[in-house]
């Protein structure tokens, strides 16, 4: 359709700059209610409106400043060379240098990757950390690829990255089935590049190799803490709280263990493959055990096969979405009994079921606030690699407590003196930071 010129106001001229989903090759057929950017952009049209932001503001948080796409050959097992398609946003740097997670999954795009790209400008905005935020990921199914193809794979995608990572202009660290492992495969791979060690070009790397203590079990352990916050200010006590996690991966199995530890009864937990439910409460730790060297929780014995559409809509307290985006949607928001919901994934809920859950009074604590406790220790890690000098697992628990609860404090201000919701309020929060540092910078020339 040809565009048409209209008069706007320059209040609302830029709601119908970026309207268009980036049309790419490989993406998905998103719908514009599940495409992870239009919803980023959504919320960016939002947190604009309250903060009535600059247009100009608004304008350069609405494009990334850099994207890469590249083409990674593989030599596979059989010899054949399959060639893979990967990508690194560099969404917005005016706090820092670039901070993000790598993904390996069949369904990572363009429009996915700038998303998460955005949120964690605005995660590490809000935690007050001195980076800009970035993502990266691979089309690929790491279940069809042997350890070997995994390396060659994260080994030349690293070489393909050359020219944006390094410990002080974008660290990468593990995300959707990445590890220690390909973070090991990828600091080697840089460091032979460069010609020396280089730690704090990755975070969440193995220990012997400078990776800090804390950071594997951080992000879930983060999640429990905003949770035990939530819940002082929700009157529920943890002790005798019924929760249920959605995915069972990094973030959902530590989670799930730490609330199991505290003494919550965790009543379900799901993965891409089934579920578990038992209103007694699973032990987590056995259910760890049964997972150990397979793929999934599916199968467990101990408890009543549940699907994933059923975990959402448990009976419980607390529900807590660790596995992908758009898991929570105005299709299944009003079957969710929950009293709080907190997004240990990144982009759990869509914004029109954010809207039900606003309605049934749900409290819902955000991801860029809930699942910062990884950047966070990523951050303790990358300080620790630049000092050489590393820090005992209590102290990095205790500065990660001291921080999380720091954040949701100001929040929980911000979302009182304004009489906004968490999400709306973590956005302000972050948002006048990175707007901040945009003004005093000013733009060159
Ligand atoms: P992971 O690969 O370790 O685990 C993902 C889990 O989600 C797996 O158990 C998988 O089976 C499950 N899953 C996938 N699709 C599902 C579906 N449709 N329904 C139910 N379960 C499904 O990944 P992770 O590192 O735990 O990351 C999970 C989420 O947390 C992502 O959104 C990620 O961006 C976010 N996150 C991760 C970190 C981190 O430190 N790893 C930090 C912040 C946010």
């Amino acid at each position: 359709m040809p565009r048409i010129a209209k008069i706007v106001t320059p209040e609302i001229r830029y709601k119908s700059i970026h309207n268009a989903p980036e049309k790419h090759p490989s993406s998905p057929a998103f719908s514009p209610q599940t495409n992870p950017w239009q919803q980023a952009l959504q919320t960016l049209d939002l947190v604009t409106d309250h903060m009535k932001l600059e247009p100009w503001i608004h304008e350069r948080l609405a494009r990334p400043k850099r994207t890469l796409t590249v083409s990674i050959p593989v030599k596979m097992d059989d010899d054949s060379i399959k060639t893979f398609e990967g990508y690194r946003v560099h969404h917005n740097l005016d706090r820092g240098p670039a901070k993000g997670g790598i993904r390996y999954h069949p369904d990572v795009s363009m429009d996915e990757v700038k998303a998460l790209a955005f949120w964690m400008t605005m995660k590490c905005a809000v935690m007050n950390l001195p980076y800009g935020g970035a993502k990266g990921g691979i089309i690929c199914d790491p279940r069809t690829l042997s350890d070997k193809e995994m390396e060659r794979l994260t080994r030349r995608f690293t070489a393909e990255l050359g020219i944006f990572i390094g410990p002080e202009r974008d660290i990468p660290a593990p995300d959707v089935n990445t590890n220690p492992q390909i973070m090991a495969w990828m600091m080697d791979t840089y460091s032979m590049n460069v010609g020396h060690t280089a730690p704090g070009v990755v975070t969440g790397k193995p220990i012997d190799i400078g990776g800090s203590e804390g950071r594997r079990e951080a992000t879930g352990y983060g999640v429990v803490v905003v949770t035990q916050e939530a819940c002082r200010i929700l009157g529920i006590d943890l002790k005798t709280a019924c929760v249920a996690v959605q995915g069972f991966g990094n973030v959902g199995a530590n989670a799930a263990r730490i609330f199991h530890k505290l003494g919550a009864r965790v009543v379900g937990v799901s993965d891409k493959d089934g579920g578990v439910y038992d209103p007694q409460g699973i032990d987590i730790e056995d259910l760890r055990l049964f997972k150990k060297n397979k793929p999934s929780i599916a199968g467990y014995p101990k408890g009543r096969p549940i699907g994933n559409t059923d975990l959402l809509a448990l009976d419980c307290d607390i529900l807590v979405p660790c596995a992908l985006e758009g898991q929570l949607t105005q299709d299944n928001a009003p079957q969710v009994k929950a009293r709080l919901i907190v997004e240990g994934a990144n982009g759990p809920t869509t914004p029109q079921a954010d809207k039900i859950f606003k309605q049934n009074g749900i409290m819902v604590i955000p991801d860029i606030l809930a699942n910062a406790g990884g950047v966070t220790a990523s951050y303790f890690e990358w300080v620790q690699d630049i000092q050489s000098f590393f820090w005992r697992a209590e102290d990095v628990n205790e500065r990660l407590t001291q921080l999380m609860r720091r954040a949701f404090t100001e929040v929980c201000g911000i979302s009182k003196r304004d009489h906004i919701d968490m999400r709306l309020a973590a956005y302000v929060l972050a948002t006048e930071r990175v707007a901040q540092a945009l003004r005093i910078r000013g733009i060159y020339p």
